[in-house]
């Protein structure tokens, strides 16, 4: 080899290394473009993406010469999914229905664990999640970081860290002796006043957590709990609210009963979890502060139908399906914000797309049902200036599918096309050429 084509090829490695970029410009075709900020579909339009981001789209954008064509002509594309309630990090739990199952592990096995199904959810089209705690507190947050920095494949997390809960609450680490010492990561979140509830908010917070979850009511998948009892006072909620907010955090606050629902919402949480028991009044109110529900419908036929969930769980959520479903469609008649959610893995992290249909059938159009796992996602944790629809300068979150899902949402249980931030993961028989 001549020293000049040593040179050569020296520059062009060090312009790789240098400017990866240079070669990152996509264009991907679409057939029918799903608008989710209209609630809308536009036929053959192009988008143009450089650099991991949106730079433009519409029906005649200009295809660069050297860029990527992934041609999607034949598909329906929409922005990646969100799902806002899932629990990424506890990877030893889906294969048992007990969470004492995580106590035969350690903390590496959960963690390793976790990375199948952080690729089941990505290659779902899930390419975004908000994650609402984990048994063995932070494994979360290593495990987003460690997305985000491409060590290993999986959704963008924004993550609890832990639940906020009383103790021997909804999101202790209960059915264990008390004579049995956990290790601090199974009860880092226990607090039981307004002063120790904001003691482990700046806990979580200084831990870099994306938002606070809060345990306002007894829990289904809880050994020892009453979903019927109120459990954090109204003073605790409003602690963790104002406490969290002063970290610019927002709080997801698990409810089941009417009154712990109100509760949080009057305490001014983002978000109300499960909302099972929700009644007109809390419709009502979740209405008039914004607060947005992420109903976790497809929960209860997993329960009922897993036989390893434990007798005392499935008692918990015995005869309440259908409590829960009218509760929903409550909240949707009154104009109450829906963000999908499906509390991965209590069903496997490979059906979460089936929530849609469950969606659905309790009272939203496919088309809100799709604005629920994209702009409603994006809105609710705060990013809707990057995610959430397939716009300029917006990252680019791409998925795809064979069929108009705005017609037959079970569609979206088969996503054939997903890029996160213009990478692409999943490519299922689509024609790519250099254009
Ligand atoms: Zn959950």
């Amino acid at each position: 080899m001549t020293a000049r084509a040593r040179a050569l090829i020296t520059l062009v490695l060090f312009l790789a290394t240098a400017f990866p970029t240079l070669a990152q410009v996509t264009v991907i075709k679409a057939g029918k473009l799903i608008d989710t900020d209209r609630g809308t579909v536009a036929s053959n339009q192009i988008i143009l993406i450089r650099d991991g981001k949106i730079e433009d789209v519409g029906p005649s954008v200009s295809i660069p010469a050297g860029a990527r064509v992934i041609d999607l002509s034949k598909m329906t594309v929409l922005p990646g999914l969100i799902d806002n309630h899932t629990h990424l990090s506890d990877g030893v739990f889906e294969s048992d229905g007990d969470p004492r199952v995580v106590l035969y592990h350690t903390k590496s096995d959960d963690v390793l664990a976790a990375i199948p199904n952080l690729r089941t959810t990505l290659m779902s089209g899930f390419t975004t999640v908000r994650d609402v705690g984990t048994y063995r507190a932070l494994n979360d947050v290593g495990i987003r970081d460690a997305i985000a920095r491409g060590d290993i494949v999986g959704p963008r997390m924004y993550v609890a860290g832990g639940y906020i809960t009383i103790t021997g609450g909804a999101g202790s680490f209960s059915g264990v002796s008390p004579d049995v010492q956990l290790p601090w990561d199974m009860h880092y979140g226990e607090a039981n006043s307004p002063d120790e509830v904001r003691q482990k908010v700046r806990l979580f917070a200084a831990a870099g957590v994306n938002e606070i979850k809060i345990l306002s009511t007894g829990a289904v998948l809880t050994h020892g709990s009453n979903k019927q009892a109120q459990e954090f006072t109204p003073a605790e909620l409003a602690a963790a609210v104002d406490e969290a907010h002063s970290f610019g955090l927002k709080v997801a606050a698990h409810a089941h009963n009417a009154i712990g629902i109100k509760n949080a919402v009057r305490a001014g949480v983002a978000s109300i979890e499960h909302g099972t028991y929700l009644d007109d009044e809390a419709a009502r109110l979740m209405k008039e502060h914004g607060t947005s529900l992420s109903a976790t419908l497809e929960v209860h036929e997993c329960i009922a139908g897993n036989p390893a969930t434990p007798v005392d769980f499935q008692q918990h959520n015995d005869g309440i399906a259908d409590i829960h479903y009218a509760g929903f469609r409550r909240a949707v008649l009154a104009g109450v914000k829906i963000a999908f959610s499906t509390d991965v893995p209590v069903c496997p992290y490979k059906d979460a797309a089936k929530e849609f249909s469950y969606m659905v059938k309790y009272g939203m159009t496919p088309m809100q049902a799709i604005q629920a796992a994209t702009v409603g996602g994006a809105e609710l944790i705060g990013v809707l200036d990057k995610l959430g629809s397939i716009k300029k300068g917006k990252l680019a979150d791409i998925i795809a599918v064979s069929g108009d899902p705005t017609h037959d949402v079970k569609i979206l249980e088969n996503v054939e096309f997903v890029m996160k931030e213009g990478t692409v993961y999943k490519n299922t028989g689509v024609v790519t050429a250099v254009q």
